[in-house]
C-alpha cells in the first residue's frame, strides 16, 4: 500500500495518516514531524525550515524533495509508505513520481480529507501539543483533564508556533495556491480518492480505509 495523503492544515491529516499506517502495517512519512525533529534536534537544517514553517511558507523544494527521497529508500519502505505533508505542489507531485519510478513502485491512492475552511480554523487554533510526548489534544474538542497538563504523560501543552494565528492564514492560502492543484493532477493520474473528514475520528479512519481499499 503505497498513499499520498492530502489535505488542509488543521484536516486531520496528521492523525488520521499515524492510524492508518499502524492499521496497514507500514510506516508513515511526515515532513513536517521530520522537520520539527530538525528544530528540536538544533541543527542548522532546523534552524532554516523553522524560519519558512514560522512564517507558513513551504520549506524549499530542493532540501524536502532530498529528504524524502533518502527516506522513501529505507528498506521499512518495502511494505508500502504513507506519505503525510508531501507532495505540498505540483514539482514536488513530479519528482515523486520519478523518485517511485526509479524504485519501480509507483503510487497507489491519493486520499484527499476535505474540510471546510471554518472548520480549519476552529480546528487549528484549538490544538495543543505535548512537549514531553507529543500527543495532539484540543481545547475545545479533545481537552485533557487538566488545562495546559497531558493525561498521558503529565507533561505541559504547548501551541506550536506555526498553529498561531497569522501563520496559520497564511498556510490556508499556501494549501489553497499551491497545494490544491494537486488534486486534479492526481484526478487525472487516476490516483485520486475524497472523504468527508469531519465527525468522530474513528469514523473518518473507516472511510478512509473503505475508500483505500475500494481503490486497490
Ligand atoms: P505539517 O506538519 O504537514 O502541517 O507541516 C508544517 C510545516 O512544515 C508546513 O507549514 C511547511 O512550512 C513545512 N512543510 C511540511 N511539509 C512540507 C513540504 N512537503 N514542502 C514544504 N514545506 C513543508
Amino acid at each position: 500500500m503505497r498513499v499520498v495523503l492530502v489535505g488542509p492544515p488543521g484536516s486531520g491529516k496528521g492523525t488520521q495518516a499515524k492510524l492508518l499506517a499502524a492499521h496497514y502495517g507500514i510506516p508513515q512519512i511526515s515532513t513536517g514531524d521530520i522537520f520539527r525533529a530538525s528544530i528540536a534536534a538544533a541543527t542548522e537544517f532546523g534552524r532554516r525550515a523553522k524560519h519558512y514553517m514560522d512564517a507558513g511558507e513551504l520549506v524549499p523544494d530542493e532540501v524536502t524533495i532530498a529528504i524524502v527521497r533518502d527516506r522513501l529508500a529505507q528498506d521499512d519502505t518495502a511494505p508500502g509508505f504513507l506519505l503525510d505533508g508531501f507532495p505540498r505542489n505540483v514539482p514536488q507531485a513530479e519528482a515523486l513520481r520519478g523518485i517511485l519510478d526509479e524504485l519501480g513502485t509507483p503510487l497507489d491512492v491519493v486520499l484527499e480529507l476535505q474540510v471546510d475552511d471554518d472548520e480549519v480554523v476552529r480546528r487549528i487554533s484549538g490544538r495543543r501539543t505535548c512537549r514531553k510526548c507529543g500527543h495532539l489534544w484540543h481545547v475545545e474538542f479533545d481537552p485533557p483533564a487538566v488545562d495546559g497538563v497531558c493525561d498521558v504523560c503529565g507533561g505541559a501543552l504547548f501551541q506550536r508556533d506555526d498553529d498561531l494565528p497569522e501563520t496559520v492564514l497564511r498556510r490556508i492560502e499556501v494549501y489553497a495556491e499551491q497545494t490544491a492543484p494537486l488534486i486534479g493532477f492526481y484526478r487525472e493520474a487516476g490516483l485520486l480518492r475524497s472523504i468527508v473528514a469531519t465527525g468522530q475520528v474513528d469514523e473518518i479512519t473507516k472511510h478512509a480505509v473503505d475508500a483505500l481499499e475500494s481503490a486497490n
